[in-house]
């Protein structure tokens, strides 16, 4: 039974606690979670590296099992590095996963609070508004016009109401608010709801594959074809050679085991991952990985104003009322008793009349709460101000009427008020109340009511107006006419300190920002020119003149405009599709339950994380946790950075795979012994693919990558001539390496001598390699090394590891090395450097010119 106490003050935390561990979680049962092992075997799971340990096996049944016990050492090693790398990619996406997890708000304690709806128990009283997904199945007891949409659970999009006073009175699990109010009374939860039982799982991230991991898929598929082709024919041409079958065969199969970039696609989602953790640290999280990638072409962001580029710090500065504005920060005003009654009765704020300080005592939308605070600074005058009133009927705000209604009963009087935009609060009135009298409100007195608004709007203040009517309170459509218009409230909401640099860098990043807002086109426009969204008047189109155009139209339009005020949410939509007409990637912003549609709509949807509803969040790629326009920029700018770090590492990737099988190609071609040994092959891809590679992913930014215009969302992974750097710079390796190989023979060295040096050489060229592919743009001389750390380590440790296979005679037995003397690292460095530095030189004196 739920007592009576709990239905007014709620559970109390210790109550809430001792249910949890009687009725568990509020949960659904959850996916099964791929184990470490099970990863861990995954990575066995590719049919060459199978065929490659049966070779080894096979060759160490014949007597080598020196070799075979290496390769298998060198399998596991790979195994583990690659196991390392998904493990951590599944981590962190799992992390996401929980931070992505929706969260209600509840009474606990007799205090709102906003807790994770896993945390939902029996017995708790949940508030639900326009936009809420309701956490668990329970009872209203308290609704005003609640509707809900139940099409998850029925199938049916028409929203059904309830009513805490009649029978139809149930919400479930996973529904959501359409509109109104309403109080909840958890009864079941986790898997005893509806939902539950229908077990019907609600997975939050969605980890689609991206675009660009299925183009690489596919062309992995056509590399894999390629390099089992040349290593056939590095096989055929040893075997007809009369090299031994067994040997040839062994060397063709580790070729194609260091060759075949079966990593890449793969290393890919590990870049996505990563990157979008480091997004999460700068407050952007990113609920579906292919956003990442689109990111980077943003080349529109459309930003609501308030609390994205403002604070939503709202402070009232101006009152307009008996036909004359006060300034607050002079003025007190007194005995405007109306017009405080409006704006405090007509109002949605919580209090927690026990906290003293006012700031701190009041919870509710900064709008509102500075209304009231324009009138009160003491807690105990507010409680008995708002202690002579009782709501009894109510219209809420919302962002397509911009006012809201109440009727309150104070004494034996029932009375209405009104609040909300002040034109649309003007055309329902029929009278003004000046001094004391109320007077009719004729055109005249409207047109000089409007002067006085559209003065305050310029001073970037955002406006409400209020009204109120005695009689004929019937609650229908009606009530909210004939209305005695009673003034004005002008509030000021600063800029964030942080935009003005932020847009400067869209600016210069090829990108435009437009604001999107609710408010005046004045208020707009004098907020958009201090912030450098705009320079001119013309550059701002509102609502009325959307709806007055044609699709075609806005499409034309829409490429000057940089300010869209008096909006509604159903506006953005059309504004998103004619951006998006016009061949731009849009990014956009929205928290409403009505600016979902725009949102999916948008190529990146972007809910806000402290303001948005659940389901404007559920429909957004990427939700910003601190509700802040830098933090868009700062995602986009990350998104070209992973995707730039991708191109790199494939760049990186590719040219040296080209490299290692072009040696061993072009030796056979040239009929020269086999410059490796099917042990160095699988060494050298050891030590110089994999933390080198991974490093490349996590390189900082290019300095300029801000200055870049956005790329096409079209454009290949190869595009802008990155085949052509991967091939040629393949193509030298390869004939370095061997050069460096033919070197030694020249000097008449022994093959392992010439083995030793081709394998230096190969991983040397390499290792210098991985700098130059941190960026595309720039040469070696002006990239400072040690901003990657981790490159710098990468490629210590794999010289380490070169130097420990020559030099600790052990290892050197095992690898069939020499330790090098002096002169023969004089031949390694010469082929290993002479492309990069020929290749830095050049594009130094490119940058220069
Ligand atoms: P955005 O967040 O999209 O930048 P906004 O917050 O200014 O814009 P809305 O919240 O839709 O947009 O507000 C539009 C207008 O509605 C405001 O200019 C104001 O006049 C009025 N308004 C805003 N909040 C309230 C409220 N709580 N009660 C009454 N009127 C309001």
């Amino acid at each position: 039974m739920i007592q009576e106490r709990e239905i007014s003050r709620g559970l109390s935390t210790k109550e809430a606690e001792k249910r949890q561990s009687t009725y568990g979680l509020n949960e659904l049962s959850h996916k099964k979670k791929s184990s470490p092992i099970l990863i861990f075997l995954a990575q066995f799971n590719d049919f060459i590296v199978w065929v490659l340990i049966a070779a080894t096996v096979i060759s160490g049944l014949m007597g080598d099992t020196a070799d075979a016990i290496t390769i298998l050492i060198i399998v596991v090693v790979n195994a583990i590095m690659g196991f390392v790398q998904e493990y951590r990619t599944e981590k962190s996406l799992e992390a996401l996963k929980e931070l992505a997890a929706p969260t209600c708000k509840v009474i606990r304690d007799g205090v709102l609070k906003v807790i994770n709806s896993i945390e939902v128990t029996i017995g708790d009283l949940i508030i639900l508004e326009a936009g809420d997904r309701i956490p668990a199945d329970g009872t209203f007891i308290e609704s005003s016009g609640i509707m809900i949409d139940e099409s998850l659970l029925t199938g049916e999009s028409v929203g059904v109401s309830k009513d805490s006073k009649k029978g139809k009175n149930q919400g479930f699990m996973g529904t959501t608010v359409l509109k109104g109010r309403g109080i909840l009374l958890i009864d079941s939860i986790g898997m005893n709801t509806e939902m539950g039982k229908i077990a019907n799982l609600l997975d939050n991230i969605e980890e689609d594959k991206s675009p660009l991991r299925e183009r690489l898929d596919s062309l992995g598929k056509i590399l894999v074809a390629l390099c089992l082709t040349i290593c056939a024919v590095v096989t055929v041409l040893g075997i007809l050679r009369g090299n031994e079958i067994t040997e040839m065969f062994l060397l063709g199969v580790s070729l194609a085991v260091a060759a075949i970039p079966e990593g890449l696609a793969a290393i890919v989602t590990v870049a996505l991952a990563l990157g979008v953790s480091r997004m999460l640290k700068k407050n952007a999280l990113v609920r579906k990985l292919p956003a990442v990638e689109t990111l980077g072409c943003t080349s529109v962001i459309c930003s609501d104003k308030t609390g994205t580029l403002t604070q939503n710090k709202m402070t009232v500065k101006e009152i307009y009322i008996n036909g004359k504005i006060h300034d607050l920060d002079k003025d007190q005003l007194t005995n405007h008793s109306t017009i405080m009654k409006a704006l405090v009765y007509c109002n949605d704020c919580n209090y927690d009349f026990n906290i003293k300080n006012i700031d701190k005592a009041l919870h509710g939308d900064p709008t509102e709460t500075a209304l009231i605070k324009a009138f009160f600074k003491d807690v105990n005058l507010l409680k008995s101000f708002v202690s002579n009133a009782k709501r009894i009927y109510d219209i809420p705000f919302d962002s397509s009427r911009k006012m809201m209604s109440v009727i309150v009963r104070e004494g034996t009087k029932e009375v209405c008020y009104m609040k909300g935009a002040p034109e649309r609060v003007i055309d329902k009135c029929s009278h003004i109340l000046e001094n004391g009298t109320i007077k009719p409100l004729t055109t005249q007195k409207k047109k000089q009511v409007a002067s006085y608004i559209e003065a305050m709007s310029n001073r970037a203040l955002r406006c409400i107006a209020a009204a109120y009517k005695e009689s004929n309170l019937v609650k229908s459509e009606s009530l909210e006419n004939n209305l005695i218009f009673l003034g004005v409230a002008g509030s000021i909401d600063p800029p964030r300190v942080e935009v003005r640099d932020a847009v400067l860098k869209c600016k210069l990043a090829g990108i435009q920002p437009v604001m999107i807002t609710g408010d005046h086109k004045n208020t707009a426009l004098a907020i958009a020119k201090s912030i450098n969204i705009c320079n001119t008047d013309d550059q701002a189109m509102t609502g009325e003149e959307i709806e007055t155009i044609s699709d075609e139209d806005l499409m034309k339009k829409v490429k000057n405009v940089r300010v869209f005020a008096r909006v509604s949410p159903h506006h953005k939509l059309r504004i998103v599709k004619a951006f998006k007409k016009q061949n731009n990637i849009v990014a956009m912003t929205g928290d409403g339950v009505n600016d979902a549609p725009a949102i999916k709509e948008a190529d990146i949807g972007i809910a806000m994380g402290i303001s948005g509803t659940d389901v404007t969040k559920e429909a957004a790629s990427m939700v910003l946790m601190d509700d802040n326009f830098a933090t868009i920029v700062s995602a986009v700018e990350e998104g070209r950075v992973i995707y730039d770090n991708i191109r790199k590492f494939i760049r990186y990737l590719l040219s040296c795979n080209l490299g290692e099988v072009l040696t061993m190609f072009l030796a056979s071609l040239f009929y020269l012994p086999n410059p490796l040994t099917p042990i160095q092959i699988l060494f050298v891809n050891l030590a110089t693919d994999g933390l080198p590679a991974i490093a490349l992913g996590v390189d900082p930014a290019d300095k300029d990558i801000m200055m870049q215009q956005p790329r096409e969302k079209g454009e290949g992974i190869f595009a802008r001539g990155l085949w052509s750097k991967i091939v040629v710079r393949g193509c030298l390796i390869g004939i370095c390496t061997l050069l460096s190989f033919m070197t030694g023979r020249l000097y008449g060295m022994d093959l392992a001598t010439c083995r030793t040096l081709a394998l230096t050489t190969l991983v040397m060229s390499q290792l210098l390699h991985v700098f130059e592919c941190r960026s595309e743009r720039h040469s070696i001389f002006e990239i400072k090394v040690f901003t990657n750390p981790y490159l710098v380590l990468a490629v210590l440790v794999s010289m380490i590891m070169v130097c420990s296979i020559l030099y600790i005679p052990f290892l050197s037995g095992v690898f069939n090395t020499v330790p090098l003397r002096l002169f023969q690292w004089g031949i390694v460095l010469f082929y290993s450097g002479i492309i990069f530095m020929i290749n830095s030189l050049y594009l130094f004196i490119k940058s220069k010119k």
